[in-house]
């Protein structure tokens, strides 16, 4: 399966020492940290997260379906999702994190029979979109990338224990499981589900149908549908069955953490934990986390209001990945995000001010010594970003702690009153604050010309000042304006930036 690798490189996750331990190894009056919380639907209260066994986070996030490209909502969970998977490194964790593929479904089979091709022909493209949407927005991948087709028999295992232990019924060769064997249904989504009529069969594998009723594991192929030959009989599972089945297959009985979209709670992680707790006895996940939707003129985005727009769409239009990763980063998880171009717009300059901040402590000269109050500052901030995150991904108050330290810097530079000894914690902060909002390093559009060629053409401008060659000099400087990127020659060197268009 490509999607599991064709990657972006994470990064290693053992051997590091995590940024966050470090900061309370310098400075002994740096305060006690408060532990990391998240919000648990399941609970509907904040409680302090740490994984049950080990240092290892047992995750689970559900995946896109590959009907079609995904659009920039979808994206605000995945993104949720790396935010995620990052702060709980940082916070020292090791990962171990599925996710699915949907690569059959309702959708996917009408529009394969439609076109002719066989389910893996026409998933092939979406799936590879997906990844290359991902790796563009600097999403990691995940340990286990795992699509649902490779997982029909297990599927089909697990409903035939489900059958033994008298949760489904069979009608027309479709196997339903029976809610009324499963007194808890409703415990996640806070539902009342005492009024259900027993029984009832709808298909609910559409999801914007639900409905309080018994759901499909099994559905018996149509005419000239797909379908797998198990001993249940003939069909294809349903789409809440593949996430239970999955997730229990990587990663043991219970998780420490299971998320998705606000959408998913009901009836997807509903009829999950029905399904997986009447197979094992035990709870299916410890924690929760559901991400609100990106919005668009007050209305969901999504595919069947035609109010949406995929990274390709945002692309064509001159913004860079990153500024989309940036705006969908910047709203705290649990809160709606209102999707518009000034929003995007606003992100791509903020992007702007951190470079133009990194550049200039990286070049700017500095006298020797250390500011101590800087130097405090620093730390302040720094722990101001990390209780943010802590605080159920706060991202918005940690980008507030960032900003605040840029313009207090920005302006000690201005009065003289940066020391050299200040620049290296100063960078270290910059890092940590990239290491999980991903938006410092450019993106290479085609035809770009990349950073290392940047600085490769500015060393041969100076060497060529250096062989008094000016003429030389100045044709490297006016043919990098052209290809949009600025020289400023400053005592101690050279910056460049990129203009912005
Ligand atoms: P799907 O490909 O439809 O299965 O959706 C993939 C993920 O995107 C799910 O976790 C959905 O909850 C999520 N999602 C869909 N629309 C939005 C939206 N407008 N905002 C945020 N998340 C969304
Ligand atoms: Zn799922």
């Amino acid at each position: 399966m490509q999607l599991a690798e064709g990657g972006f490189g994470n990064p290693p996750q053992a051997g590091n020492l995590p940024y966050k331990a470090c900061l309370t190894c310098y400075d002994e009056n740096s305060p006690i940290s408060m532990p990391l919380r998240f919000y648990n639907t399941l609970s509907q209260q904040v409680e302090d997260f740490s994984p049950a066994r080990d240092n290892t986070v047992r995750m689970y996030t559900c995946g896109p379906t590959v009907y079609d490209y995904a659009h920039i909502g979808n994206f605000r969970t995945f993104t949720f999702v790396d935010i995620l998977r990052r702060w709980l490194r940082a916070s020292g964790f090791v990962l171990d994190h599925v996710m699915n593929i949907t690569d059959v479904d309702d959708k996917i089979i009408r529009n394969a029979v439609a076109r002719g091709q066989s389910l893996d022909e026409y998933t092939a493209h979406y799936k590879e979109a997906f990844r290359a949407d991902c790796a563009l927005l600097r999403l990691e991948t995940p340990e286990h990338v795992v699509p649902a087709t490779e997982h029909i028999h297990q599927m089909a295992l697990a409903i035939d224990r489900l059958n033994a232990g008298g949760h489904t019924y069979s009608s027309d060769g479709s196997i339903y499981f029976r809610i009324a064997t499963f007194p808890e249904y409703g415990k996640l989504s806070h539902n009342d589900f005492s009024g259900i009529r027993a029984g009832a069969r709808v298909d609910v594998d559409e999801y914007e149908k639900a409905d309080a009723r018994d759901f499909a594991l099994w559905k018996a192929p149509k005419q000239g549908e797909f379908s797998w030959d198990e001993k249940i009989g003939r069909g294809r599972p349903g789409w809440h069955i593949e996430c239970s089945v999955m997730a229990i297959e990587y990663l043991g009985e219970t998780l420490d953490i299971h998320a998705g979209g606000i959408d998913l709670i009901f009836p997807h992680h509903e009829n999950e934990i029905a399904q997986s707790e009447s197979l094992t006895g035990k709870p299916f996940s410890r924690f929760w986390l559901h991400a609100e939707f990106l919005m668009v003129e007050g209305q969901k985005m999504s595919k069947s209001l035609g109010n949406y727009f995929t990274l390709r769409d945002i692309l064509g239009r001159g913004y860079p990945p990153e500024a989309v990763r940036y705006l969908l980063a910047s709203v705290p998880y649990r809160k709606t995000l209102n999707f518009t171009f000034d929003g995007l717009q606003s992100a791509k300059t903020a992007i702007e001010r951190l470079r133009n901040f990194k550049l200039r402590l990286e070049t700017g000269a500095f006298p020797g010594g250390v500011n101590e109050a800087l130097a405090e500052r620093t730390r302040a901030a720094q722990s101001q970003f990390d209780a943010a995150m802590d605080d159920d991904l706060n991202t918005a108050e940690a980008l507030a702690a960032m900003f605040e330290y840029l313009r207090e810097v920005n302006t000690a530079m201005d009065a003289g009153e940066m020391r050299a000894d200040n620049r290296g914690a100063a960078l270290d902060f910059l890092a940590h604050f990239d290491s999980i909002f991903a938006v410092l390093q450019p993106t290479a559009e085609a035809g770009e010309i990349g950073d290392a060629e940047v600085e490769e053409r500015i060393q041969a401008r100076n060497d060529a000042k250096k062989a008094r060659n000016f003429a030389l000099a100045d044709q490297i400087r006016r043919k990098l304006l052209e290809e949009g990127v600025i020289l400023e020659d400053t005592k101690t060197g050279t910056r460049w930036k990129r203009k912005s268009s």
